[in-house]
């Protein structure tokens, strides 16, 4: 694997990098967050985006929301719908989303999606929740993290309505390009993490080659997903330099060429500060 660029004086006129989605309240992250982000910057990884998913990790964002170099976003999981299954519960979960939007300064709504992965709720409960939350993004102005497991189809029936007005992240996205530009013209970035940095992984390294560079931002999902060579728990942001890398190998230009276009695309997504 390419190794990082050793300082930023070897990096003149490079931007640095933006890890785009990492869960930094869960372990074992959260045990020193002045270390991970140390060893982030080590690897010119300046800032990251943080989405909390339910009303606990809504709770442990207020650190986050006082260091300019992280980003929050809230949003209700889908790994939460089965919590909600009635009309009025959701409403409720909605209300209190969206006061706790108007308290922050987030990023993007998120993450927020549909998931056929798991068992404790189907669509019937999930798909509801994501089409109030893609227009209360909407509404506000607001990007989306969106998550998808299983229901692709099912996700860009619901973004359908809102195209034009709709813009946002497919996060940890590991199929292939025609599925991806699919959902970039229906208004979306695709995150690339880890999954293209296993050399057998055809699927989305053949999306990192084929999809447009300028509709494509990195992230690594840390703690939840592993890189190669890298299991899940031991991800960090610092690993975002390392799918860099394998995106830079994958389409054959320098890792400089790679950090200035996707941290500008996520800059102009997020509309997130320059450092
Ligand atoms: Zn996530």
């Amino acid at each position: 694997m390419p190794s990082a660029p050793k300082s930023s004086s070897d990096r003149e006129g490079v931007s640095s990098l933006i890890d785009t989605h990492c869960h930094l309240y869960m372990t074992p992250l959260d045990k020193d967050l002045k270390a991970v982000q140390a060893r982030a910057k080590a690897r010119d990884v300046a800032q990251i985006i943080v989405p909390a998913y339910d009303q606990a990790s809504w709770d442990l964002m207020a650190p986050y929301e006082m260091d300019p170099d992280l980003h929050t976003a809230y949003g209700i999981h889908p790994w939460l719908a089965h919590e909600m299954p009635e009309a009025a519960q959701r409403d409720e979960a909605m209300a209190a989303l969206g006061v706790r939007l108007d308290k922050t300064s987030p990023v993007a709504l998120g993450e927020i999606g549909l998931d056929t992965k798991i068992e404790t709720s189907g669509l019937v409960e999930q798909l509801p929740l994501l089409e109030a939350q893609l227009q209360m993004a909407v509404e506000r102005g607001l990007p989306v993290i969106l998550h998808c497991r299983g229901a692709f189809e099912e996700m860009l029936k619901a973004l359908e309505p809102h195209q034009g007005k709709i813009c946002g992240v497919l996060h940890a996205f590991s199929r292939g390009p025609d599925l991806g530009n699919r959902f970039i013209e229906a208004g979306l970035h695709i995150a690339l993490g880890g999954s293209i940095t296993r050399p057998t992984a055809k699927r989305p390294r053949k999306s990192a080659l084929r999809l447009p560079l300028e509709r494509i931002v990195l992230e690594t999902d840390a703690p939840s997903i592993g890189l190669h060579g890298v299991f899940p728990a031991e991800a960090e942001p610092a690993h975002v330099a390392d799918v860099a890398a394998a995106l830079a190998q994958i389409r054959d230009r320098s890792i400089g060429h790679i950090a200035n276009v996707t941290t500008a695309n996520a800059r102009e997504l997020f509309n997130l500060p320059c450092e």
